[in-house]
């Protein structure tokens, strides 16, 4: 299936739903997550709707490679500050137990500045 007309995040990549763009190119999307759990919080998600991480194939490869390749540059494109000092964390939660809410399989690049952090 390409597109779930009941998936939020399919209707976020279609312009149904506005979202704050990140990156777009012909497999990926990126946005910020509305509800952010760190100063910097983007998600990049493929526009074939996939549910999760528990669906990817051998022939997901090179989509997956090409999220986390484009992960750090858009990082510090969006406020993330480099490695080693700054930094960011990079997460897919997959299914119920690893608390997904939204089954489009999506990843979490999160990071910015941490005034609590020492240094
Ligand atoms: P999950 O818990 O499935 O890994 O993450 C889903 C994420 O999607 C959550 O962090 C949530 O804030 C975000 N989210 C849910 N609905 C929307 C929406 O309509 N727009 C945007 N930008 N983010 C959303
Ligand atoms: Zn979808």
């Amino acid at each position: 299936m390409s597109s779930d007309p009941n998936c939020i995040f399919c209707k976020i990549i279609e312009g149904k739903i506005p979202s704050k763009k990140v990156y777009e190119d012909e497999d990926l999307y990126g946005f910020h997550d509305i509800a952010p759990w760190a100063p910097v919080h983007f998600m990049l998600v493929p526009k074939r709707h996939i549910p999760s991480m528990a669906q990817l194939t051998p022939d997901d490869a090179a989509l997956m490679g090409k999220i986390m390749t484009l992960a750090p540059k858009l990082a510090l494109d969006n406020g993330c500050r480099p490695y080693p000092d700054g930094g960011y964390r990079v997460v897919v939660n997959t299914g119920a137990e690893g608390g997904q809410e939204v089954h489009h399989l999506h990843v979490h690049v999160m990071g910015g500045p941490r005034p609590w952090l020492k240094g």
